[in-house]
This record gives structure tokens, sequence and C-alpha cells, in this order.
């Protein structure tokens, strides 16, 4: 049988073996990964609210989803991928202006000019609906 030490008291009122407190060092290293992890959410937030200055539409406000489906779209047609292929579909009210599905609730409008789709704006079903009954000009 190992002769186990007895336990001391450290200065922190813990008590414990060897020259320093294990509970207070782990917990200096859980405050410093507790920082470290707000630091990295706090960064991501920011890069968040800053990419949105970066789209050629405003998708502030929207479901993330759809922020990030919205932007594989736009990357899309930047690369000269046809409408129809995202499912998009001339609007009969103004075939410059052109649908897309942004999944199911949201729709984005683009204008074609001279052969360049240009993204107008994403919304949602409800407000699309709007536009399709031509109530609201596309402008
Ligand atoms: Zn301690």
């Amino acid at each position: 049988m190992p002769k186990r030490k007895h336990k001391k008291t450290f200065p922190c009122g813990h008590k414990g073996h060897g020259k320093d407190c294990v509970r207070c060092q782990q917990e200096v290293e859980e405050a410093a990964r507790k920082a470290q992890k707000q630091a990295e959410q706090q960064r991501q937030r920011h890069e968040w609210a800053v990419s949105f200055s970066l789209d050629v539409v405003n998708l502030r406000g929207l479901p993330t989803h759809v922020v990030q489906k919205s932007r594989h779209i736009i990357d899309e047609l930047e690369i000269g991928r046809h409408f129809g292929k995202l499912g998009g579909k001339r609007m009969i009210f103004d075939k410059s202006v052109i649908r897309i599905p942004v999944g199911l609730r949201y729709r984005m409008l683009c204008r074609e000019e001279r052969g360049r789709i240009t993204p107008l704006m994403v919304l949602s079903h409800e407000d699309y609906n709007a536009y399709a009954s031509n109530r609201r000009r596309v402008s």
C-alpha cells in the first residue's frame, strides 16, 4: 500500500496535494476557455454583421438559412448559371422580372437587362404575393 500524504490546506482554502491548488488551476483554465469562447462568438457575430455590407441585395433581418441560400443563388447567377436551373421563372406582368425560390417561404426577385441578371430583393412569400399580383411595382 503506497503511503498517502496528508492533504494540506492551500491559501485559497481548498484542500489537496501538491505544490499548487488543482481546483483553483482548473477554475483559471475554465475561465480562460470561457473567455476564449466568448471572444470567438463575438468575432463570429461581428463577422456575420459585417458580411451583409458585401451583399448586392439587402439580406439583413432574414433567417440565417435564407441568407445563406440567397448568397448561394447570387453566386450561381454571377458565374452565369441560368435562372431556370435555379428554379427561376419570368413574371407574367413583366418578363424582365425573374423570381427565384429561396427555400419554400422566400423569393428572390431579379431584373434581367441585356442578358444580365441583377438581384433586386429577397422577400417573404407573403410580400412576394403583393408583387406577383402586381399590386406593388417592382422598382
Ligand atoms: Zn484553491
